[in-house]
């Protein structure tokens, strides 16, 4: 039976060191938070946000612009918050207004302001093992592999999902671990070769987005199993890994929720504390 990567446990002691650094830095880093219009969802996660920062000793401002906002006087409003000295980070909350490009958008945010870690200086980074600051759920998924004490040079690496917040820039940090890492996407499924994939993963992390995907029958006895999806079924939360099947064949698998949910937060934390240091 797989051992449980819970990220919660993970995230208190991160959280642990994070709190000395902010307090041998000698002030409060400072997020700067925008959402754009009326959004209850966005707005809950801001207020959760918001209490990891102030535990944190971070301090955590609110920007709520109207939804009417232009996409320039949104670039304007982020120059803005890049030219101001005592903001350290700027995170843009989704979904924002459908006149609004979130590319555009978030490639506005300075470089050492980007605590999403998406800017594409930042992503660049990454291709040369540089990066400091590291796209938030892609940083987790790394945090949890590091916490199961793996070794990941040389172990068959499946990643399934290519999203630009998570599949690639992952395979770029497993790639620096020297694992042998395939990515996995929509293109392989219509080409029916999913399962081939899947099976030959020492190291397996799904982020797609659909329940049951990936059958647990399909996980090779020992693997490793990082689940990424976030999926409402029948008023329960599961991710992509059909998990009763795959804790009898992983090492180790992330619950979901409590998997990597509650690590992502905390990787925002430490880039806002990464930037800090870097200003
Ligand atoms: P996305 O929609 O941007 O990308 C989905 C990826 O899945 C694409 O690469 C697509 O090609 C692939 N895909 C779609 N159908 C497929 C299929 N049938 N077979 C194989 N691949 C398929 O998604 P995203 O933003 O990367 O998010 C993925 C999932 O991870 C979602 O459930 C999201 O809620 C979750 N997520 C969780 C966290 C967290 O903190 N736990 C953070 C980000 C995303």
């Amino acid at each position: 039976m797989a051992k449980l990567l819970e990220g919660k446990f993970l995230a208190e002691k991160i959280k642990e060191e994070l709190k000395s650094q902010v307090s041998s830095l000698g002030r409060r880093p400072v997020l700067a938070s925008i959402i754009a219009g009326d959004n209850a969802g966005a707005e809950s996660y801001a207020k959760s946000q918001k209490k990891t920062a102030e535990s944190l000793g971070i301090e955590y401002q609110f920007h709520k612009l109207d939804s009417s906002i232009s996409e320039p006087a949104l670039v304007e409003f982020i120059h803005k918050l890049n030219d101001e000295k005592t903001v350290n980070g700027v995170i843009i909350q989704m979904p924002l207004p459908p006149q609004i490009d979130y590319k555009k958008i978030s490639g506005c945010i300075a470089p050492d302001k980007d605590v999403e870690g998406m800017h594409p200086a930042n992503i660049g980074k990454i291709v040369f093992g540089k990066a400091r600051i590291l796209p938030c759920t892609a940083a987790a998924v790394m945090e949890l592999l590091n916490s199961s004490g793996i070794g990941l040079r040389g172990k068959e690496a499946v990643i399934v999902g290519h999203s630009e917040i998570v599949g690639k820039p992952l395979a770029l940090l497993l790639l620096d671990k020297f694992a042998t890492t395939t990515v996995c996407h929509i293109g392989t499924s219509e080409a029916g070769k999913l399962e081939e994939h899947v099976k030959k993963a020492e190291v397996l992390i799904v982020a797609v987005g659909r329940a049951g995907l990936i059958k647990g029958e399909w996980i090779k006895e020992g693997a490793v199993v990082i689940d990424v999806g976030i999926n409402r079924v029948a008023d329960k939360i599961v991710g992509d890994v059909g998990f009763e099947e795959a804790e009898k064949r992983a090492s180790y698998i992330t619950p979901v929720p409590g998997g990597v949910g509650p690590l992502t937060v905390t990787m925002l934390m430490r880039n806002v504390v990464e930037a800090a240091k870097l200003q």
